[in-house]
């Protein structure tokens, strides 16, 4: 029989996939504290030793059958996690504890990961302090496999549909590399980065399923659909068949659309909207092109600083970054700070500085983090000035909310800039520079803020998160999540006439600019760049040709004078679909 399950899709391209269920081992197994008897000691610390040594080969092939052209942080994850696994402080201290006070090879594992967890929770050092994540990891593992588990193969991964508790980025690009068909997790809200990432690595994914982990069966074949955000397990052959041909169509959509590629972004009264792409990757480049993306209008540096225990130096940030920027030979680029945050820290550094905040969302993150580490924020930025050199770059401030902040980056920049010169080293000294208006209190002011930049880019992943008090990481009030609350829209024009009446360029880069739903309004409301992610570009494109600007212009004074009469945006569909 066929089981339906209800999620929440995150595709814009709204993708369907089919493949086998692989249930994804997260987590530590539930220990238990167990004693044995002396005459079982060796017996036990065999068990151990062979979990240990189970454990190593899995990650050893894990290693082995990493592309070559991944980043080479995703192999330095899995050496970490190689050398903890023969670290006294593992390996020996449990043996020890198992000799010393009989206890299970599980419980004395527990017991010495609960007291190295204490140690990393006392470091001062938010670096260090991460490493407590990859005790968890390795730990989990060798539990798994005491508890009978079979580690499997990476390879195993490949065209079949990962079912897993949550995902972090760094997760979701590893499994990208293996070939994952598309992604079905329990929790995690549809703007979180790990949503954001599957979309943009054009993976199908559903998020929001309740024990999906339970549901289904490993290697079930599964169906999921990204636009009603369904997932069918054991699908009858009539709803594959239906599946099958929606696919099919799906391709030809796109053949259709690849035929006007190279065609402007004009409405059918001539104006042209320019449509730029948002990256994670200087891998995202391909697509960026393919698509004929007018250019970069976010790349968010922070996937760099995934999965390793100390940031990138400047070198390797440079780059990076001249890596993207020849990629796209001439195209403007977009590179924003570092925005470590709340869901974007697993597996990554500064991770406690973010998560031990009492409220992570509105605690050290961003360009808040950034002014607290400047150790952390000049490398980048000397990194970014230096990738100037070599192509029109532009540098962009993430969750910027008072003026003083921003006057303190601006003295860094200046600095940083000084210093370059003081050293000879060549960068654009014009490089413009960019704030994300992305929490209300600077969508309010914007018009100061203007004041001091050369460019705003609204990010209405955030801003609607703060302005509606819903986390954009959390299923159960998604429902709240609204881009067409009158709230979010009066923000969202005002910031667009700050940007008019300072004369400088505004765009949108959070997710509502790929969404073509709201593509004729933003257009309507005084918006000509939009920065998406790269496989919404096409799309987009053929409704901005097919729309007639000064219409549009009309029906946005409509909208927004029901908006203000009733409060409630029911018009929206009427005028815009
Ligand atoms: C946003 O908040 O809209 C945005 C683009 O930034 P991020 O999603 O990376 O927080
Ligand atoms: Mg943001």
């Amino acid at each position: 029989m066929t089981l339906s399950c209800q999620g929440i899709g995150i595709n814009t391209s709204r993708e369907v996939a089919i493949g086998d269920a692989y249930l994804l081992q997260q987590g530590i197994p539930e220990v238990n504290h167990r004693e044995i008897t002396e005459d079982l000691i060796q017996v036990e610390i065999e068990r151990f030793e062979n979990a240990l040594h189970v454990t190593t080969s899995h990650l050893r092939s894990v290693r082995e059958q990493i592309p070559a052209d991944t980043a080479s942080d995703i192999s330095e994850f899995i050496d970490t996690h190689l050398l903890m696994l023969e670290d006294y402080a593992i390996s020996q201290a449990t043996i020890n504890l198992i000799r010393d006070n009989l206890y299970s090879a599980e419980w004395a594992l527990q017991v010495r990961r609960d007291e190295l967890a204490r140690v990393f929770d006392e470091m001062d050092d938010p670096y260090l302090r991460t490493r407590k994540d990859d005790v968890d990891h390795v730990v989990g593992q060798v539990q798994f496999v005491l508890a009978g588990g079979q580690p499997e193969q990476r390879g195993d991964l490949h065209g079949r549909v990962v079912v897993a508790r949550d995902l972090t980025p760094a997760e979701t690009i590893m499994m990208k590399n293996q070939g994952v068909t598309a992604f079905v997790t329990e929790f995690g809200g549809p703007l979180s980065h790990t949503a954001i990432l599957a979309r943009s690595l054009g993976i199908p994914a559903i998020i929001g399923i309740h024990q999906a982990t339970s549901l289904f069966r490993q290697g079930e074949l599964l169906v999921v659909d990204g636009a009603q955000g369904v997932v069918l397990a054991n699908p009858t052959m009539r709803i594959l068949e239906h599946y099958r041909q929606r696919i099919e169509a799906r391709r030809s959509r796109e053949e259709e659309l690849r035929r006007h590629v190279d065609l402007p972004a004009m409405t059918t009264d001539g104006e042209q909207i320019y449509l730029h792409a948002n990256i994670e990757l200087p891998e995202d480049i391909g697509i960026t092109l393919n698509n004929r993306a007018d250019g970069v209008g976010l790349f968010r540096t922070e996937f760099l600083y995934m999965n390793r225990s100390t940031p990138p130096t400047e070198e390797e940030q440079l780059e990076a970054y001249l890596s993207a920027v020849r990629g796209l030979n001439g195209i403007p680029i977009t590179i924003r700070t570092l925005d470590l945050g709340v869901d974007k820290t697993t597996g990554s550094i500064s991770e406690s500085g973010c998560m031990s905040a009492i409220n992570p969302a509105l605690g050290l993150r961003a360009i808040r983090l950034c002014l607290k580490e400047p150790e952390l924020f000049i490398p980048q930025l000397r990194a970014i000035l230096r990738a100037s050199a070599e192509g029109p770059v532009r540098l962009m401030i993430p969750m910027l909310s008072g003026i003083q902040e921003l006057k303190q980056v601006i003295r860094m920049i200046d600095r940083t800039k000084d210093e370059l010169s003081e050293q000879g080293v060549p960068f654009d000294s014009e490089i413009p520079v960019g704030g994300m208006i992305e929490v209300p209190a600077a969508a309010l002011a914007a018009d100061s803020f203007a004041r001091h930049l050369d460019f705003l880019s609204i990010g209405t992943n955030d801003l609607i998160q703060y302005t509606l008090a819903v986390d954009r990481m959390d299923e159960e009030v998604n429902f709240l999540f609204d881009p067409l609350h009158p709230a979010v829209l009066y923000l969202i024009q005002r910031t667009i006439n700050a940007a008019g009446r300072a004369g400088i360029p505004v765009s949108m880069c959070g997710e509502m600019a790929g969404e073509p739903r709201y593509t004729r309004l933003l257009i309507g409301m005084g918006l000509r760049e939009l920065s998406m992610q790269p496989s919404a570009l096409l799309e987009t494109r053929a409704l901005i040709r097919q729309s007639n600007l000064s219409e549009l212009q009309q029906r946005t004074k409509t909208f927004f004078n029901e908006l203000e009469e009733t409060g409630e945006s029911q018009l929206f569909d009427t005028l815009f679909d």
